[in-house]
């Protein structure tokens, strides 16, 4: 038995685990592949022992030892109002009380469902409990809709973890350099094809072959796993175009940027066919959404021939903990707050980068950022991947000991959330300052 001192602004609380760091990890690796239940908390690419966490309270977590850490992972996306958020833990025991789960239609789906139709335009959207299982449906859905069958993605765009995403897919993919994952069968693999990000004249090439055997073009409306890349205006434009002119459709994925950037959708592909939705809508409890307009959506079962469905989908949890995060959110204040200080946090980083004389660059997009290990911010995943991932490593490890937990991939997206203050993000860039300069050295 050991306890742990944990200490927040202006309190302490003394937790008593029964394990330690060591004792966990050692334990999950007796029980998971690589002792984790997803691939990149292994920490396997930045070289370094995968972090037990035991508590998160706004914008820290703490570890089993007792160590507080500045988090910039936020839970991979949803937890724009930092951890623990009082509002969606409250929300989330009260509709606990009631009952977990019913298996039939509850008032928290149709809360959440008008709320989110309200924000974004969307004509119909269904609950999944994934971003994986949203784009696999959407994907579904536009093949069932258009009688065709290859899917367009880009180069270093994850999806989740369905065969035909698993395609030159970024994040923990990426991370682990595998260009696709063995077990996708090569018929299943064959239909997808994949394109570079940020390149209109290839799509247009595309849609000029092959444009009558294509079925959907799927895109994340800004790329956020092969590190944060920004779409192009002449990219976005022939996104919108190029595929509805051949009869194709065009699939957003939101699930990182869906009430990411502002309140709704994050605006690069207003003509999107359909959208899909992760993270955020679900206040940190496992949720997925697809939506678009009423014609496409009614082709879903039970209305439609395209099957679908999920045991837990619209959980009353999940829908309070996502209904509550809305209702946070939905003046505005905490993406200006969020975003202020992942400015802050930018310009930080910089003058960092200059004062360590670091080849390295800053990529930001509202409260999103990455920093990659090249001279210049890259435009696509050809260019990402040229980043120094061994000195990112060792930035990673050396920001690790000074308590900053950051993603652990070079490819991976920082998330700055309402709930950091300033005092956080200048001792994280005090602390990048002099990771910096050991990342380098070496
Ligand atoms: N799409 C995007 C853009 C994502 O970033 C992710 C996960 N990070 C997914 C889909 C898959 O979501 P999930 O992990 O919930 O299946």
């Amino acid at each position: 038995m050991k306890s742990a001192k944990i200490a927040s602004p202006g309190c302490t609380r003394t937790a008593v685990y029964n394990v330690d760091n060591a004792e966990l990890r050692e334990s999950a690796a007796r029980l998971f592949p690589g002792g984790v239940n997803s691939p990149v908390r292994s920490f396997r690419s930045v070289g370094g022992a995968p972090v037990p966490i035991v508590r998160g309270e706004a914008a820290y977590l703490y570890d089993a030892d007792g160590s507080r850490y500045i988090d910039y992972i936020g839970a991979f996306g949803p937890l724009i109002l930092g951890h623990a958020n009082p509002r969606v833990v409250a929300a989330i025991q009260r509709a606990a009380r009631e009952g977990t789960a019913f298996g039939a239609l509850t008032p928290g789906e149709v809360e959440l469902g008008q709320e989110i139709v309200r924000a974004t335009g969307l004509e119909r959207i269904r609950f999944v409990n994934s971003g994986t299982e949203a784009t696999m449906t959407a994907i579904r859905l536009a093949r069932a809709a258009t009688g065709r069958d290859i899917v367009v993605k880009f180069d270093g765009c994850y999806h989740g973890h369905s065969d035909g995403l698993l395609v030159k897919a970024g994040s923990g993919v990426a991370t682990l350099g595998l260009s696709d994952s063995a077990g996708v069968p090569e018929g299943i693999a064959s239909l997808t094809a994949v394109l570079p990000y940020n390149d209109p004249a290839a799509l247009e090439g595309w849609f000029a072959r092959r444009g009558s055997e294509t079925a959907a073009v799927i895109v994340e409306s800004i790329a956020a796993n092969m590190g944060l890349v920004p779409p192009s205006p002449d990219f976005l434009a022939a996104l919108q175009s190029v595929p509805r002119a051949h009869g194709a459709l065009l699939i957003a994925d939101e699930v990182i940027t869906g009430f990411r950037l502002r309140y709704g959708l994050c605006g690069t592909l207003p003509e999107a066919d359909l959208v899909c939705l992760g993270k955020i809508i679900g206040g940190g409890l496992p949720v997925g959404a697809f939506g678009g307009r009423a014609s496409l959506m009614e082709l879903i079962a039970p209305q439609g021939p395209v099957y679908q469905a999920g045991t837990l989908s619209g959980n009353p949890l999940v829908m309070a903990a996502g209904i509550a995060m809305l209702g946070a959110l939905s003046d505005g204040s905490a993406y200006k707050r969020a975003e202020d200080l992942a400015v802050h946090l930018e310009n930080g980083l910089a003058a960092a980068i200059r004062r360590a004389n670091a080849s390295a660059s800053v990529i930001r997009c509202g409260s999103m950022l990455t920093l990659f290990f090249r001279p210049t911010p890259p435009a696509d995943y050809a260019q990402a991947r040229e980043s120094d991932t061994a000195a990112f490593g060792r930035f990673h490890r050396a920001m690790i000991e000074r308590r900053v937990m950051l993603p652990p991939s070079q490819f991976e997206t920082w998330f700055v959330s309402a709930a950091h203050t300033e005092p956080d993000v200048d001792r994280t860039v005090r602390a990048a300052h002099e990771a910096l300069a050991l990342a380098v050295q070496a």
